[in-house]
């Protein structure tokens, strides 16, 4: 596979441009009022190899919302304060629906199929919150993703936040339906609170490339670095990455790519070749079941052209 960082600058300015010339861009998220807003003209690739350096091309410098990519961040906090015991209140298997799907919560008493789905990621961020208010659950969210990217100029945009506290009924019902359960023990208000505001953290892609260095190798921030989580925690958040992070289009994107990756409604990927580098792509326009159109095209060439992928011999 490739390694070398002049071909790999190569292959991140071809896909630029390739992605650049796409008439067909998908469509930008809506239902969240602030995201309608954004252009849909925007892409950006970013990588960072296991000596830091970084590989950019496109809006690389432009903050997007993370929205879903920000549930990986919630896992690995959660895992962190409760540890295997976040398994008791939700699964690890792929749900097969759409991200905000409530009907297998009624089959499976409550318990959400993964933490990907919004489901899971509410309940994952209800485990954060029996030990802390709102207020301090997202300091220590955002203080773990401002650590992991080596930067603090990151943080919530209370808009977007906002938005989504005013539109959020989906999510609303989920909430509900998982305290009736016992899923959730905190109020639904607060805990949607805190999940809406942690989706609201907004990030350029080379921010969220290096956020993403601690999957890339093992559990540290570059090979030999300083250590964000157990390498044993890295391979299960990126086991789940690769079965469950891109909803009912999860195997299509592992078909495609062969890599562990997440998306979020605001178009953003974060995507994970082991070893070899942390990735982000973003293209705000998204596809059928609410990834980026462009990302998933933009990620599905950059694996065939560096050969990177979790099944490839080297
Ligand atoms: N905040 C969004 C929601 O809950 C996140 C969904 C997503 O990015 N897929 O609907």
């Amino acid at each position: 596979s490739v390694t070398d960082p002049e071909r790999l600058r190569e292959i991140v300015e071809e896909i630029c441009d390739a992605m650049t010339a796409e008439t067909e861009r998908g469509r930008v998220a809506d239902y969240i009022p602030q995201l309608a807003d954004v252009d849909p003209d925007q892409f950006a690739l970013a990588l960072v190899l296991p000596d830091g350096a970084v590989i950019a091309g496109g809006d690389a410098d432009t903050r997007f919302s993370i929205q879903s990519v920000s549930k990986v961040f919630a896992l690995a906090v959660a895992l962190g304060r409760v540890g295997d015991a976040l398994w008791n209140r939700v699964g690890r298997e792929p749900s097969g629906d759409p991200f905000n799907s409530i009907v297998q919560l009624e089959h499976e008493r409550g318990i959400p199929r993964n933490p990907f789905i919004n489901a899971g990621a509410i309940a994952v961020t209800d485990a954060i919150l029996a030990r802390s208010e709102p207020r301090e659950a997202l300091g220590q969210i955002l203080q773990f993703v401002r650590f992991l990217a080596g930067d603090d100029d990151i943080a919530i945009d209370p808009a977007v936040a906002k938005s989504e506290t005013a539109s959020g009924w989906r999510n609303a019902a989920l909430a509900n339906f998982m305290r009736d359960f016992g899923t959730i023990q905190r109020h639904p208000d607060k805990v949607l609170g805190t999940y809406f505001h942690q989706c609201a953290i907004a990030m350029t892609a080379r921010q969220l490339a290096h956020a993403g260095r601690f999957l890339a190798f093992d559990g540290s921030l570059s090979p030999g670095g300083s250590r964000a989580i157990a390498p044993r925690m890295a391979r299960q958040i990126n086991a789940l990455m690769l079965t469950c992070g891109h909803y009912d289009g999860s195997g299509e994107f592992a078909f495609r790519v062969g890599l562990p990756g997440k998306s979020g409604v605001g178009g953003g990927i974060l995507a994970v070749a082991p070893g070899r580098a942390a990735i982000a792509c973003w293209s705000p326009g998204l596809n059928a079941v609410g990834n980026s159109h462009l990302a998933s095209i933009a990620l599905e060439m950059l694996a065939d052209r560096t050969g990177w992928s979790v099944f490839a011999a080297n």
